[in-house]
Protein backbone atom coordinates (compact mmCIF):
# COMPACT_ATOMS: atom_id res chain seq x y z
CA UNK A 1 0.00 0.00 0.00
CA UNK A 2 0.83 3.48 -0.93
CA UNK A 3 0.09 6.69 1.30
CA UNK A 4 -1.28 9.93 -0.01
CA UNK A 5 -0.86 11.82 2.65
CA UNK A 6 -3.16 14.03 4.16
CA UNK A 7 -3.26 15.21 8.30
CA UNK A 8 -0.55 12.16 8.68
CA UNK A 9 -2.26 11.22 11.37
CA UNK A 10 -2.86 7.23 10.20
CA UNK A 11 0.20 6.95 8.17
CA UNK A 12 3.26 6.06 10.15
CA UNK A 13 6.69 7.62 9.72
CA UNK A 14 8.75 4.82 9.89
CA UNK A 15 6.32 1.85 8.29
CA UNK A 16 4.49 3.11 5.40
CA UNK A 17 5.52 3.69 2.03
CA UNK A 18 4.65 7.51 1.88
CA UNK A 19 8.10 9.87 0.41
CA UNK A 20 7.01 9.37 -2.92
CA UNK A 21 6.09 5.70 -2.63
CA UNK A 22 9.29 4.38 -0.70
CA UNK A 23 9.63 4.05 3.04
CA UNK A 24 12.15 5.14 5.27
CA UNK A 25 13.87 1.81 5.71
CA UNK A 26 14.58 2.07 1.89
CA UNK A 27 15.83 5.46 1.85
CA UNK A 28 17.85 5.30 4.92
CA UNK A 29 18.26 1.62 6.33
CA UNK A 30 20.78 1.96 8.39
CA UNK A 31 18.92 4.76 10.35
CA UNK A 32 15.50 2.90 10.22
CA UNK A 33 17.95 0.05 11.99
CA UNK A 34 18.29 1.97 14.91
CA UNK A 35 14.68 2.96 15.75
CA UNK A 36 13.03 0.65 18.42
CA UNK A 37 9.83 -1.78 17.47
CA UNK A 38 7.51 0.59 19.73
CA UNK A 39 8.64 3.56 18.05
CA UNK A 40 8.43 1.54 14.80
CA UNK A 41 4.64 0.93 15.30
CA UNK A 42 3.49 4.13 17.00
CA UNK A 43 5.27 7.22 15.37
CA UNK A 44 2.67 8.72 13.27
CA UNK A 45 3.87 11.02 10.31
CA UNK A 46 2.63 14.08 11.67
CA UNK A 47 4.60 13.54 15.17
CA UNK A 48 7.36 12.74 13.15
CA UNK A 49 7.46 15.77 11.17
CA UNK A 50 6.78 17.46 15.13
CA UNK A 51 10.09 16.34 15.40
CA UNK A 52 9.90 12.55 16.80
CA UNK A 53 11.76 10.98 14.32
CA UNK A 54 14.98 12.44 15.27
CA UNK A 55 14.33 11.21 19.10
CA UNK A 56 13.62 8.00 17.77
CA UNK A 57 16.66 7.03 16.01
CA UNK A 58 18.93 9.22 18.22
CA UNK A 59 21.23 10.53 19.71
CA UNK A 60 24.20 8.01 18.63
CA UNK A 61 23.92 7.48 15.17
CA UNK A 62 27.23 5.91 13.84
CA UNK A 63 29.25 6.80 11.10
CA UNK A 64 26.98 4.73 8.21
CA UNK A 65 23.72 6.72 9.69
CA UNK A 66 25.37 9.95 10.04
CA UNK A 67 24.85 10.73 6.06
CA UNK A 68 21.44 9.03 6.09
CA UNK A 69 19.91 11.40 8.59
CA UNK A 70 20.71 14.30 6.29
CA UNK A 71 19.59 12.33 3.39
CA UNK A 72 15.81 11.75 5.17
CA UNK A 73 15.94 15.09 6.39
CA UNK A 74 16.60 16.55 2.81
CA UNK A 75 13.90 14.00 1.34
CA UNK A 76 11.27 15.13 3.40
CA UNK A 77 11.72 18.33 3.67
CA UNK A 78 9.44 19.56 0.87
CA UNK A 79 6.65 17.21 1.52
CA UNK A 80 3.61 19.02 2.81
CA UNK A 81 0.66 18.08 5.53
CA UNK A 82 -2.87 18.75 4.49
CA UNK A 83 -4.62 19.25 8.01
CA UNK A 84 -8.18 19.01 6.69
CA UNK A 85 -7.76 15.21 4.55
CA UNK A 86 -6.92 12.07 6.17
CA UNK A 87 -4.14 9.86 4.55
CA UNK A 88 -5.42 7.72 1.69
CA UNK A 89 -3.86 4.21 1.70
CA UNK A 90 -4.06 3.15 -1.77
CA UNK A 91 -3.28 -0.54 -3.72
CA UNK A 92 -0.58 0.46 -5.79
CA UNK A 93 -0.99 -2.33 -8.08
CA UNK A 94 -4.47 -1.52 -10.16
CA UNK A 95 -4.95 1.86 -11.75
CA UNK A 96 -8.05 2.98 -9.65
CA UNK A 97 -6.07 2.00 -6.41
CA UNK A 98 -8.69 -0.39 -5.45
CA UNK A 99 -7.79 -3.86 -4.35
CA UNK A 100 -8.50 -6.58 -6.82
CA UNK A 101 -7.51 -10.27 -6.68
CA UNK A 102 -5.38 -10.09 -9.64
CA UNK A 103 -3.04 -7.55 -8.49
CA UNK A 104 -2.99 -9.28 -5.23
CA UNK A 105 -0.08 -11.85 -7.33
CA UNK A 106 1.64 -8.50 -8.04
CA UNK A 107 2.69 -8.39 -4.28
CA UNK A 108 4.32 -10.90 -4.51
CA UNK A 109 6.48 -9.48 -7.40
CA UNK A 110 9.08 -8.33 -5.13
CA UNK A 111 8.42 -4.64 -6.47
CA UNK A 112 8.05 -2.83 -3.10
CA UNK A 113 8.65 1.18 -4.41
CA UNK A 114 8.72 3.61 -7.35
CA UNK A 115 10.80 1.96 -10.03
CA UNK A 116 13.20 4.94 -10.21
CA UNK A 117 13.34 5.39 -6.07
CA UNK A 118 14.87 1.54 -6.12
CA UNK A 119 17.17 2.06 -8.76
CA UNK A 120 18.51 5.23 -7.45
CA UNK A 121 18.81 3.81 -3.38
CA UNK A 122 19.76 0.56 -3.87
CA UNK A 123 22.53 1.38 -6.26
CA UNK A 124 26.10 0.96 -5.27
CA UNK A 125 26.90 5.04 -6.13
CA UNK A 126 27.82 7.50 -3.37
CA UNK A 127 25.59 9.08 -1.03
CA UNK A 128 26.13 12.68 -3.07
CA UNK A 129 25.62 11.01 -6.31
CA UNK A 130 22.42 9.00 -5.13
CA UNK A 131 20.94 12.41 -3.39
CA UNK A 132 21.53 14.24 -6.01
CA UNK A 133 19.68 11.53 -9.15
CA UNK A 134 16.99 11.66 -5.96
CA UNK A 135 16.70 15.54 -6.09
CA UNK A 136 16.60 15.67 -10.30
CA UNK A 137 13.99 12.46 -10.73
CA UNK A 138 11.92 14.62 -8.31
CA UNK A 139 12.55 18.29 -9.90
CA UNK A 140 13.92 19.36 -6.60
CA UNK A 141 17.15 21.04 -7.73
CA UNK A 142 17.72 24.27 -6.68
CA UNK A 143 17.96 24.97 -11.01
CA UNK A 144 16.89 28.79 -12.21
CA UNK A 145 12.83 27.24 -12.20
CA UNK A 146 13.01 26.51 -9.29
CA UNK A 147 14.60 30.02 -7.77
CA UNK A 148 12.36 31.88 -9.71
CA UNK A 149 9.07 30.46 -8.28
CA UNK A 150 10.59 31.37 -4.89
CA UNK A 151 11.07 34.71 -5.73
CA UNK A 152 15.06 34.08 -5.78
CA UNK A 153 17.78 36.13 -8.18
CA UNK A 154 18.48 33.36 -11.15
CA UNK A 155 20.41 33.15 -14.14
CA UNK A 156 18.18 34.50 -17.36
CA UNK A 157 19.25 31.56 -19.11
CA UNK A 158 21.20 28.26 -18.88
CA UNK A 159 24.90 29.26 -18.16
CA UNK A 160 25.84 26.35 -20.38
CA UNK A 161 24.44 27.38 -23.64
CA UNK A 162 22.86 30.90 -23.19
CA UNK A 163 20.05 29.79 -25.50
CA UNK A 164 17.17 28.27 -23.13
CA UNK A 165 16.07 29.11 -19.72
CA UNK A 166 17.40 26.25 -17.03
CA UNK A 167 15.71 23.62 -15.35
CA UNK A 168 17.02 20.46 -14.22
CA UNK A 169 15.73 18.40 -17.28
CA UNK A 170 17.49 21.29 -19.82
CA UNK A 171 20.55 20.98 -17.53
CA UNK A 172 21.01 16.80 -18.35
CA UNK A 173 18.81 15.94 -21.09
CA UNK A 174 18.35 19.21 -23.39
CA UNK A 175 21.42 21.40 -23.49
CA UNK A 176 23.47 21.38 -26.03
CA UNK A 177 26.33 21.71 -24.17
CA UNK A 178 25.44 18.84 -22.28
CA UNK A 179 24.70 16.69 -25.44
CA UNK A 180 27.90 17.17 -26.56
CA UNK A 181 29.79 16.07 -23.51
ZN1 LIG B 1 21.77 24.89 -21.84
Amino acid sequence: MVVSLGNGEEALFWKDHWIDGARVVDIAPNLAALVSKRHDNSCSIKEGFGGEWMRDCGPNLGAAAVPEFFVLWNAISDILLSPDQEDVFRWRWTADGIYSANAYGAFFAGTTMAPVASQIWRSRAPYSCKFFAWLASRNRCWTADRLQRRGLPHPAACPLCDQEPESIHHLLLGCVVTREI
